[in-house]
């Protein structure tokens, strides 16, 4: 499909809630992979305006999501982050050797960061809200939750960080906010 094609498919207007802070209403930044196939909205029963919303290849915890979530909480007021991977990810498909190879054989220069995969979800999951949890540049109190979404079922597992359990309030949205 041409972008043409694509922007005449956009209704008008779209995309944006009108009148409504900047601020996250439910105070929460989400950080997931950029699976095209993930409503990250759906997953979590969120709308507009309740959420940051952070994506990159796998979900991982790279600076650039550090610098976005310090953006968030300093400046956005908020709290809790929710660290989210899913089964069937691309990023389970290949290694970081093989695509730093590729890269380099193809340009001739190796990238100078990690591809950043991975073969166990939960696993992975489990490093980045420990990264988190650790960041200095995240507030001490920062509430961390990590899910992995099941593709199959839609289901989000819970994964513990260090073995230990972890209430999970899952942040909704009752009403409709002005
Ligand atoms: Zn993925």
């Amino acid at each position: 499909m041409s972008l043409h094609e694509l922007l005449s498919r956009r209704p008008n207007p779209a995309g944006v809630v009108r009148n409504l802070s900047a601020e996250p209403l439910e105070r929460l930044a989400i950080v997931t992979c950029m699976d095209a196939r993930i409503d990250t909205f759906g997953v979590f029963g969120l709308r507009l305006g309740d959420a940051h919303i952070i994506r990159n290849a796998g979900g991982s915890v790279t600076s650039d999501v550090i610098r976005s979530l310090a953006i968030s909480q300093r400046k956005l007021k908020t709290h809790s982050v929710i660290l989210m991977a899913h089964t069937g990810c691309g990023m389970l498909s290949f290694t970081d050797d093989e695509f730093i190879a590729e890269l380099a054989q193809d340009t001739g220069q190796p990238p100078t960061w990690r591809p950043g995969t991975f073969t166990d979800p939960t696993q992975h999951v489990r490093h980045g809200m420990a990264q988190l949890l650790t960041s200095p540049f995240l507030s001490p109190d920062t509430t961390v939750h990590g899910f992995v979404l099941d593709m199959q079922s839609g289901a989000v597992d819970e994964v513990e960080v260090a073995g230990e359990s972890v209430p999970t309030p899952i942040p909704r949205k009752a009403n409709s906010a002005s």
